[in-house]
């Protein structure tokens, strides 16, 4: 059966969903399709009276429910539920992500959802599984670290892969017994809404998840400002992470997990395997147009295989199809919006005009919607814009090295730590290069992340602080309590 369909016939969710119900609001932020421009919907804006009637609706339905109190294998078997409902929505919700954000519908349906679903189980397993610990005392005590949940927990999400992204943030909290009010971005809110919703249709108890609209500056400042909201969860860029850092100390002193932004070095020696290493750095750099937080932008090459490598990644790079995210055939996903276009743009207009050599591509394509040609730069240093900032787009640069520790002098980014790849048959080398990477993630012989959730996930740097995924994502919804008592 076809996946294509007509995105006039995605009805998409509208509002606030505060206590499990939408709740309306003037419009006041414009979503469009990045496939076609079209206008998809004016989206209200939460100030700080509709985040605190999503805190209270949180606090209420704790309270209510007993989600946090209750015997931990109740939260197990109602996320259990919640992923189940989504694997059967599966397309629904697919559909709702393909029309409005940059995942093309078969890889929002196939991955993106099911991970959802996935990482939703993967977390519910922890409920009833991580113990407090004893420890050791004198006879006559007894003493104990006991972990117990935030209570309300406030979380901030990019748009790049929205569903993901939300299931990221709401399964780990949920899990450990937490409430939460989540804002998506402004420019992709509909996957995340429609996601809430199956998990109150599934069981899970109204006003546990309420999602608010809205922008940084206004609504996602208020979240994590709030006297109620005890933790904040972030993913985005490294600018929007400084103020919210800024902001929970001034407000509390809250802990933040920051899962920002990268520009992470793909380091390939004579001695790898150019077919697996020009494939690997294709992939990561086009999918989904390289918007990606991990998109291994910065490739460098031993040189006696520079010229070579880059020749390969050039060719597997004409094998594109730019398209509606809603067409099946679709292969390559159209740019977020035309401002962030503009942005490549800039940056690779720049490098050109520095000197730079475009191996191939370096400008818009001409069709409908927002579209940047595969792009690859050479001729290009550490200070050049195209090497130290991220561009977040289908665009790479290839700087040459000479030996292993050029390699690795160069693979280390002023600002950046995220992940790194790193190609080589030699498995000695191999194993000293991974202590000296700078980066949260270590790839050899492979890129990009697999379905392996208890692999954590975050940056170094400023990439960021803290990890998603894995044990960590559980323990950091969690805080401790230290108890000795003397008998
Ligand atoms: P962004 O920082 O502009 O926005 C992210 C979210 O933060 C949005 O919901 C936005 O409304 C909100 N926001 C912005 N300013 C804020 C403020 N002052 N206070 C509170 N909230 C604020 O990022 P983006 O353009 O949506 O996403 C792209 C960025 O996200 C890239 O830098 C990318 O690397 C990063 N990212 C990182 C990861 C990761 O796991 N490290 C994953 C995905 C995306």
């Amino acid at each position: 059966m076809s996946l294509s369909f007509d995105p006039k016939s995605v009805a998409l969710p509208s509002g606030h969903f505060i206590g499990g119900e939408y709740i309306g609001g003037a419009g006041a932020i414009t979503v469009h399709a990045p496939s076609d421009g079209r206008l998809l919907a004016d989206i209200p804006l939460a100030d700080v009276e509709v985040v605190d009637r999503a805190v209270e609706s949180a606090k209420k339905a704790l309270v209510a429910s007993g989600w946090a109190t209750q015997r931990p294998r109740e939260r197990l078997k109602a996320l259990y539920a919640w992923a189940d409902l989504i694997e059967k929505e599966a397309e629904a919700l697919a559909r709702i992500e393909a029309v409005s954000s940059s995942r093309l519908v078969k890889e929002a349906l196939s991955g993106d959802v099911m991970i959802a679903a996935e990482q939703i189980r993967f977390f519910a397993e922890f409920a009833d599984k991580e113990c407090d610990d004893l420890v050791p005392t004198a006879d006559n005590q007894f003493g104990f670290i006991a972990s117990e949940p935030y209570g309300v927990v406030g979380a901030i999400t990019a748009w790049n892969v929205p569903v993901a992204l939300a299931g990221w943030k709401l399964a780990p909290a949920l899990a450990a017994g937490n409430a939460v009010v989540l804002k998506p971005s402004e420019m992709t809110p509909f996957s995340t809404l429609y996601l809430a919703e199956l998990a109150v249709r599934a069981g899970i108890p109204a006003g546990l998840i309420n999602i608010v609209l809205g922008n940084g500056p206004q609504t996602g400042a208020a979240i994590v400002a709030h006297p109620q909201i005890a933790k904040i969860s972030f993913t985005g860029s490294t600018r929007a992470g400084v103020a919210i850092m800024e902001n929970a100390a001034r407000n509390g002193i809250k802990p933040v997990t920051l899962e920002l932004g990268g520009k992470s070095p793909q380091v390939v020696f004579a001695d790898a395997d150019l077919d697996l290493a020009a494939g690997c750095i294709t992939r990561t750099i086009l999918g989904n147009a390289g918007q990606g937080c991990v998109a291994g932008s910065r490739v460098l090459a031993e040189r006696s295989i520079a010229e070579e490598l880059t020749v390969r990644i050039a060719r597997l790079m004409e094998d594109i199809r730019p398209g509606p995210t809603w067409d099946e055939a679709t292969t390559f996903s159209p740019i977020i919006s035309e401002t962030q276009l503009s942005r490549i743009d800039g940056i690779v207009q720049a490098a050109r005009q520095g000197g730079a050599d475009i191996v191939c591509g370096g400008g818009r394509i001409e069709r409908e919607g927002s579209f940047y040609q595969p792009t690859i730069i050479t001729g290009v240093n550490e200070t050049s814009p195209a090497v130290a900032e991220e561009i977040f787009g289908p665009v790479l640069t290839v700087q040459s090295f000479d030996d292993e520790s050029q390699a690795t002098e160069m693979a280390k980014h002023a600002t950046y730590g995220l992940s790194s790849g790193l190609f080589t048959r030699d498995l000695s080398r191999a194993m000293r290069m991974i202590r000296k990477l700078e980066a949260g993630t270590v790839w050899v012989n492979r890129y990009g992340r697999t379905r392996d959730h208890i692999l954590p996930t975050g940056g170094w740097k400023a990439s960021g602080l803290g990890k998603d995924l894995g044990r960590e994502a559980y323990h950091a919804n969690r805080r401790t309590k230290s108890v000795l008592i003397d008998y």
